[in-house]
């Protein structure tokens, strides 16, 4: 598995559950989406466990599956059952799992300043312009 740095889009809701430790954030300007190894995203992590070491969030997962294993009424809104979802994720958490470096984080961060602002002629559109292409690009 790895995380997948994506731009907030105006459709997404303001406030995510982390798919690692069930605590509801306010998403920022970049999504840090779980994804598994066949490319299926698993959910959003929160600020706070993006920040943990891998295997930590490996043993969050592990946690999470078992939680909902033990107290599948917490999880009934989901669309699929909390059993397939317990299965995933139970998956997922085998998988070793790829961080994002933090250059492809500060240049995510840097490419949604520019999505929001829109501004083409600003210090930072010129910076990446001039920049060679974004090396995330060829880690998908
Ligand atoms: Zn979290």
């Amino acid at each position: 598995m790895k995380i997948q740095l994506e731009h907030r889009l105006s459709s997404c809701p303001p406030q995510l559950r982390c798919i690692a430790c069930g605590q509801t954030f306010t998403v920022g300007r970049v999504r840090s989406l779980l994804v598994n190894d066949e490319d299926r995203i698993q959910g959003d992590l929160c600020p706070k466990c993006i920040r943990l070491p891998a295997d930590e969030i490996r043993s969050i997962l592990a946690e999470q599956v078992w939680l909902m294993l033990e107290q599948p009424q917490l999880f009934q809104h989901q669309v699929e059952s909390p059993e397939t979802l317990a299965l995933e994720l139970f998956e997922v958490a085998l998988e070793e799992l790829e961080m994002p470096s933090f250059s492809q984080r500060w240049m995510k961060t840097l490419e949604s300043c520019l999505f929001w602002n829109r501004d083409k002629n600003s210090v930072m559109a010129r910076a990446i312009a001039a920049s060679t292409q974004p090396p995330w690009h060829h880690n998908y």
